[in-house]
């Protein structure tokens, strides 16, 4: 099936779309946010904490997060659902967090960047999210919290506005959050490692793209094995490293990882790789 004009329209246009994200989400202006009271992503607009497991117990915890955070937790239901049907279009195309990351880094030469690749990344990111799921059971939750990228990069972007931004980013707490985000942002390959490795709404979002991908009519990235080549144009396109060559030279591409971004689609000389239904 042939992608139809909408979806062209929304490929060719994604770094739009995450200019967009930033303008809504991010402050100067933090649109959508200050609907929940907050100036930045944490508070009531935090996506990631209300899921934590909690030691007033998994339904009671998670029903007073949800009212705390009803912003952030509303946005995740959005987004999983999204998932489902259409891919990871959120990750790809809105996020403002990992889109921040990923425009910076393509301004950074390629030589001072490290690639991330040689980690196992559904392993890795599954882990994560069981250590951050169950973290605060632990009392390591608050670790997560301080190097988050939804705190740093909202921080980063208002602290010309705000000084007590600065005096945060400034921090030793700030300055661990910078250089997780530095380290894995903006001087990674493809700048979106953290999103790939370290993102629980992102983990949360790859298992739902790889249960909708099972279903026929929902519209996802989708290889055609008879037409590849092995040419391997487009592995290096994927940012999350979601696309490796098989012993038999076709490629192979992992649902769960691929965040939809379309980047190989554009790459294939032989449109062995689509974005739509089975
Ligand atoms: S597999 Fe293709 S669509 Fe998926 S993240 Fe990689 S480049 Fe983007
Ligand atoms: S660019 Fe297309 S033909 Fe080449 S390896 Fe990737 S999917 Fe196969």
């Amino acid at each position: 099936m042939k992608n139809t004009g909408t979806e062209k329209r929304l490929f060719k246009t994604r770094y739009l779309t995450i200019f967009i994200g930033m303008l809504l989400f991010l402050p100067p202006f933090a649109v959508l946010p200050q609907t929940a009271g907050e100036v930045n992503l944490c508070g009531a607009a935090c996506p990631r904490m209300f899921f934590i497991l909690s030691p007033a117990g998994v339904l009671a915890g998670l029903g007073n997060n949800m009212q705390a955070m009803w912003f952030g937790a509303s946005l995740v239901g959005l987004i999983l659902l999204t998932t489902f049907f259409w891919g990871r279009l959120w990750c790809s195309h809105f996020c403002p967090i990992g889109g921040t990351t990923e425009l910076v880094s393509h301004a950074i030469p390629e030589r001072l960047k490290t690639g991330f690749s040689f980690i196992h990344a559904p392993a890795f990111r599954y882990c994560y999210l069981l250590v951050f799921v169950a973290g605060a059971l632990i009392g390591i939750g608050s670790i997560a919290c301080k190097l988050c990228n939804f705190r740093v990069i909202p921080f980063l972007a208002g602290s010309p506005f705000v000084p007590s931004y600065r005096t945060y980013l400034l921090s030793s707490v700030g300055l661990a959050g910078i250089a997780t985000v530095s380290l894995t942002g903006f001087f990674a390959r493809g700048g979106r490692a953290y999103c790939n490795l370290l993102c629980p709404v992102g983990a949360l979002d790859s298992i739902v793209n790889y249960l909708g991908g099972k279903i026929g009519f929902t519209r996802k990235v989708r290889t055609d094995l008879a037409k590849c080549s092995g040419c391997g144009s487009c592995i290096n396109e994927c940012m999350v490293w979601a696309l490796e060559r098989t012993r038999n030279g076709k490629i192979k591409r992992d649902q769960a990882s691929c965040m939809s971004c379309r980047e190989c689609i554009k790459a294939c000389p032989r449109e062995a790789i689509r974005y739509g239904r089975r």
